[in-house]
């Protein structure tokens, strides 16, 4: 996996630090509106926003936590992130 600038570490892979059923939102990235900018992978404070050999981004929903924060700062001329609640 290509570590992209300011990315620091990959969330850990043991089954404790996977994201329980507590969480309450999760993102949804759209790569049709997504510009590539960095922005989410930079600003995710869990480390799951991965960029892929075409550049593009995905989110690895086993640990991403729902804070909702890559949705906030994704750039209003994208808006490529909308959060939805989960299904309980
Ligand atoms: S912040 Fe938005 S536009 Fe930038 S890479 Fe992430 S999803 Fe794409
Ligand atoms: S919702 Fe929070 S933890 Fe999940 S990908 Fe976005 S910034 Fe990262």
């Amino acid at each position: 996996m290509p570590l992209g600038i300011g990315c620091t570490a990959r969330p850990g892979q043991g089954r404790n630090n996977k994201t329980g059923s507590w969480r309450v939102y999760y993102p949804i990235l759209d790569k049709e509106k997504c510009t590539k900018c960095g922005t989410c992978q930079l600003i995710c404070p869990e480390g799951c926003i991965n960029q892929l050999p075409d550049k593009s981004y995905e989110i690895d929903l086993d640990f991403c936590k729902g804070c909702g924060m890559c949705a906030e700062e994704c750039p209003d001329k994208a808006k490529a992130i909308t959060m939805h609640k989960e299904e309980k």
